[in-house]
């Protein structure tokens, strides 16, 4: 289960509303640069600066693309995936 205490410094940060609440989506440090997140949610999730992990550059804007997210979360081999509130 990912943690935001342990997430990685250069996600985007921030937050966006959809289908009535907030969704704030990280990645934390079990990522293991496997790139599933960036297949299945290209516009939300890139591959670091460093090229060692994969991190979110943007809030989900659109029902399309929060279940983007939300299928990359469910599909992360090592839970380094998570959103606030849980
Ligand atoms: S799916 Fe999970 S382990 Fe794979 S790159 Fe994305 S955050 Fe990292």
């Amino acid at each position: 289960m990912a943690d935001r205490r342990d997430q990685w410094d250069d996600n985007v940060g921030g937050e966006s509303w959809l289908e009535g609440r907030r969704w704030s989506f990280y990645t934390d440090r079990q990522c293991i640069f496997c790139s599933v997140c960036t297949d299945v949610a290209p516009d939300n999730f890139r591959r670091s600066v460093a090229e060692d992990h994969d991190v979110v550059v943007r809030q989900p804007s659109d029902p399309d693309e929060l279940a983007r997210c939300l299928q990359a979360e469910a599909w992360c081999p090592v839970e380094a995936i998570g959103h606030d509130p849980g």
